[in-house]
C-alpha cells in the first residue's frame, strides 16, 4: 500500500516521478483542476495543530474531485479524550475513507496507524520526527524556483533538533549529487546525529556554519524555521535559541540574486515582514505548491489496492 510514513521511502526516480507528477498537477489546477477521484472520501485526523498542512490536503482532495471529512482537534474532540488508542481510532477511520492524513504528537505514530489500516496513511507530521509530504513540497519548490535539485548549497536555519520538515527534508535531499548542508543552528537545538550520519552516508557533505551571514553568501536555498517552543523541556534552552537567526533585509543584501528563502511556516519573529516583498521570498508561494504536490500524493496512494476486504459490497444481502 502507498503509505507515506518517511522521506526515506522515496528514492531518486520517485522523487523525479512525483516532481513531474506536481508540475502535471499545477497545470490541472490552471483549467480547474481533475475529477479522477470523484466518490473518494479523505480523512484528515490531526492531533496537533495546523493551516497549511490540513487545508492544503483539503484543497487537494477537492481538486481531485473528492470529499473530505476532517477533525482538527482530534486530542480533545475525538476519542483520544476518552482513552481510544490511536490504533482503534484508525481501524475506526479506515471504515469511513479511501486515505488517511493523519498528524500525531508522537514520533512514530504515523507508522503505528500503517500497521494496522486498511487505506494509505499519509503523515502530516509525527511529533518531532519527521513531516515527509512538507519535504516533497520544499523539494519541489526548491526545482521550481532555483531549477535544479542537484548542486546546491543549503543553509538549514534554526531548530534543526525539533523542525521534523528538516529532518525530512535532509532525506530528501540526499538522494540527489553535489548537495552541501551549511547547519546554521543555536547550540541547543543541533541537527540530529542520525540525521546528520544519513546524510553523510548518502555522500551528502554536511558543516556546521554558527555565522549565518556567512553560510547566506554561498547559500542557493537559505531554509529557515522556527524555533519549536511546544518540544522544549527547558524554558531556558528555548529562551536561549529564540530569536538568535533572524533573516532580515541585511541578511538579504548578502545573498546571491538567484537564491531564495524558504520557511515552512509558521513564522514567529525569524524571517522579518519587510523580506516578504524581495522576489527571492519564495515562502507564500512555497505553501502554495503544496496544494499540486498532495494532489500528486493523493492520486499515487489512492491507486494503490486497498488492503483486505472491502467495508462495503455492491450486495445489499444479510450475510
Ligand atoms: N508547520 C511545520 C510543522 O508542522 C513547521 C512548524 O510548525 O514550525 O512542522
Amino acid at each position: 500500500m502507498r503509505h507515506v510514513i518517511s522521506a526515506k521511502a522515496f528514492d531518486r526516480d520517485a522523487l523525479l516521478g512525483l516532481l513531474a507528477e506536481a508540475a502535471r498537477m499545477q497545470v490541472a489546477l490552471g483549467r480547474g483542476g481533475l475529477r479522477t477521484q470523484d466518490g473518494k472520501v479523505m480523512a484528515a485526523l490531526f492531533f496537533e495543530p495546523s493551516t497549511r498542512t490540513r487545508l492544503s490536503f483539503e484543497a487537494a482532495m477537492l481538486r481531485l474531485g473528492g470529499q473530505v471529512i476532517s477533525t482538527e482537534n482530534a486530542r480533545e474532540f475525538s476519542s483520544a479524550i476518552k482513552g481510544e488508542t490511536l490504533e482503534d481510532t484508525i481501524r475506526v477511520v479506515a471504515g469511513y475513507a479511501d486515505v488517511i492524513v493523519l498528524r500525531h504528537h508522537e514520533v512514530g505514530a504515523a507508522a503505528r496507524a500503517a500497521r494496522v489500516s486498511r487505506v494509505p496513511i499519509l503523515s502530516a507530521g509525527d511529533g518531532a520526527g519527521e513531516h515527509p509530504t512538507q519535504a516533497l513540497l520544499d523539494l519541489y519548490t526548491v526545482w521550481r524556483e532555483v531549477g535544479r535539485v542537484e548542486d546546491l548549497t543549503v543553509a538549514l536555519v534554526g531548530d534543526l533538533l525539533y523542525g521534523r520538515t528538516v529532518h525530512s527534508l535532509v532525506y530528501v535531499l540526499s538522494r540527489f549529487s553535489g548537495i552541501r548542508l551549511l547547519c546554521v543552528a543555536p547550540d541547543v537545538t543541533p541537527l540530529p546525529a542520525d540525521v546528520r550520519e544519513y546524510a553523510a552516508a548518502h555522500g551528502v557533505r554536511v558543516e556546521v556554519e554558527p555565522d549565518l551571514h556567512k553560510a547566506a553568501q554561498v547559500a542557493d536555498v537559505v531554509y529557515q524555521t522556527r524555533v519549536q517552543k511546544e518540544r522544549f523541556a527547558s524554558a531556558a534552552d528555548y529562551e536561549r535559541a529564540r530569536g538568535q537567526y533572524i533573516v532580515d533585509r541585511g541578511l538579504l543584501s548578502a545573498m546571491r540574486a538567484d537564491s531564495i528563502v524558504m520557511h515552512p511556516l509558521p513564522r514567529a519573529g525569524e524571517v522579518a515582514p519587510d523580506v516578504d516583498d524581495d522576489p527571492r521570498a519564495a515562502y507564500f508561494r512555497q505553501t502554495h505548491y503544496g496544494v499540486p504536490v498532495r494532489m500528486a500524493l493523493l492520486e499515487r496512494s489512492l491507486q494503490a489496492q486497498v488492503a483486505g476486504e472491502p467495508v462495503w459490497s455492491e450486495s445489499a444481502e444479510v450475510q
